[in-house]
């Protein structure tokens, strides 16, 4: 019997979710529902020393806000509680002791001036990476050069010690990455890595295989940049002899830079111009903060159409994928092996589809929201209207009331530019006129009669509508462009185009 699917997302809560990290979370949510399985969050937080607060928090509201909530998690806790390994701490030391009584791991003394003069011997001697493996062992102080008897006269004075795993001298460690292929790597490459700190707690190696184990994982999805340690983690498979149960491995390609020059870093953003990160972030510590698609007006569905895109396609040309299709289109076959660039412009193209994509009673309540942060009380049909002006036109919800916000409030000021070129005595002619025309007017006043009138009214005067269109558009709206006038003047109606058209006459001199 095949087992159940049954994937983690694992951050460490250590600063804001990045957005390399939120499609960690997606793809690993894609690859669980597709196969009926499970997606189980894990917060890693054995290093104490790099903790900040509100991450956690963090990460729950990032996945919430795009709807890819975990199944079992911190705060939905399921059969593999607890989903914190600082709450799991009792458990590993066993793991790392049963380890070290089968000879695949052992304690070590060293101090860290010890480990230093090690380095520093060893740089000395041209060694191109100093590190603690399978040849330096034999000259450190560890319980494999020691005699036993001394081993245990140190633990027993609780002198601070860790337990290293023991990598094998020579020994091909090979894994199929679902994504990469074959990966070999020969054993002498690797170091003896530490598995238990002195303080007790576990490495993120140890607890990372350990959990998985527990936890029944089936198959690790996550970034790059873990692809180096994976050997380690087969290896220490193997010497827990769970080999049998052992995950499958893929490692995502890597998120770069817009220009394609290295890794996309959590400092690139604000940098660049566009955020990295899904929300607004603070620090609580040092206060430092950073901007989030959520508060730059990226839609949910659309940032995560865009973000199933940094790294995998569905094979043709198809872009636009709600969750449920991402769902039904994902395969781990199709991710790239290589990094992708970061393009902000697609996400914005995305934000847009999106945006057109939704009724303008939707959107009405970002409008209505807007509006009243400027202390504006705008009913449900008004921000339908507005939204209906604006949606082609905009890439973010906010751009719609900033767009039309003088539809509701009537200019006081006029654009001075657009003024000195194009108000002239034809274009008082006209305004007049048609002011007149308004304020005697009770019939259907929609976008096509408005502009049947005025049409007439520059015809009668023996004026060309188009020479005098953008001082028409001055005297309603301040401004010299925007959405389509003619459907403003229906919102607005006769009454009030009269009464904002006698205002900028009496306002605006005639420079002709
Ligand atoms: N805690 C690791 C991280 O912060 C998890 C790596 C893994 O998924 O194994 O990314």
């Amino acid at each position: 019997m095949s087992r159940e699917v049954r994937v983690r997302f694992a951050p460490s809560p250590t600063g804001p979710l990045h957005i390399g990290g939120v499609r960690t979370a997606l793809y690993n949510y894609l690859f669980a529902r597709k196969r009926g399985g499970k997606f189980l969050l894990r917060i890693e937080d054995t290093d104490q020393t790099r903790f900040v607060p509100g991450a956690e928090a963090y990460i729950q509201e990032s996945l919430e806000w795009l709807g890819i909530s975990p199944d079992e998690s911190p705060w939905n806790p399921g059969d593999s509680a607890p989903y914190r390994q600082s709450e799991r701490k009792p458990s590993y030391m066993q793991y790392a002791l049963d380890l070290v009584e089968a000879g695949h791991a052992y304690y070590a003394f060293d101090t860290s001036e010890e480990l230093e003069a090690m380095r520093e011997r060893l740089t000395a001697a041209r060694v191109v990476q100093p590190q603690y493996n399978s040849i330096t062992r034999t000259q450190m102080k560890n319980s494999l050069t020691l005699p036993d008897e001394e081993v245990k006269a140190r633990l027993a004075s609780g002198e601070p010690y860790v337990i290293r795993v023991k990598i094998p001298r020579k020994e091909e460690v090979r894994l199929n990455d679902m994504i990469r292929g074959w990966v070999m790597v020969q054993s002498a490459t690797l170091d003896d890595k530490v598995l238990m700190k002195s303080d007790g707690m576990p490495t993120y190696h140890l607890a990372n295989i350990v959990d998985d184990h527990l936890m029944n994982i089936t198959h690790v999805i996550r970034g790059e940049e873990w692809l180096p340690s994976a050997p380690l983690h087969v290896l220490l498979y193997k010497f827990f002899g769970w080999e049998d149960t052992m995950p499958e491995f893929a490692h995502l390609p890597l998120l770069l830079k817009p220009d394609g020059n290295g890794k996309l870093s959590k400092r690139d953003g604000d940098k660049l111009g566009f955020p990295v990160f899904p929300l607004n972030w603070e620090n609580k510590l040092d206060g430092e903060t950073a901007s989030g698609f959520r508060e730059s007006g990226y839609l949910p569905d659309a940032f995560l159409n865009f973000l199933a895109f940094l790294g995998w396609n569905p094979g043709d040309d198809r872009e636009i994928f709600s969750l449920e299709e991402l769902i039904e289109a994902f395969s781990v076959e199709r991710i790239g092996k290589s990094g992708t660039k970061f393009d902000i412009a697609k996400a914005k193209w995305f934000n847009e589809q999106y945006l057109r994509a939704k009724s303008n009673a939707e959107l009405a309540p970002h409008v209505i929201a807007d509006a009243s942060k400027e202390g504006e009380i705008i009913l449900q049909d008004t921000a339908e209207a507005l939204v209906a002006l604006m949606k082609e036109r905009v890439t973010f919800p906010s751009e719609i009331w900033q767009g039309s916000k003088f539809v509701v409030i009537a200019p006081t000021e006029f654009d001075q530019d657009v003024a000195g070129k194009r108000w002239n005595a034809d274009a008082v002619t006209v305004l007049t006129a048609y002011a007149e025309t308004l304020e005697g007017f009770s019939g259907t006043y929609d976008a096509e009669t408005a502009k049947a009138m005025l049409g007439e009214t520059a015809e009668a005067k023996e004026i060309k509508l188009g020479k005098v269109m953008q001082a028409v558009r001055l005297a309603v709206t301040g401004v010299g462009a925007g959405p389509d006038l003619m459907e403003i003047f229906a919102i607005l109606g006769p009454e009030e185009v009269a009464k904002r058209i006698r205002f900028s006459l009496a306002t605006l001199d005639v420079i002709s």
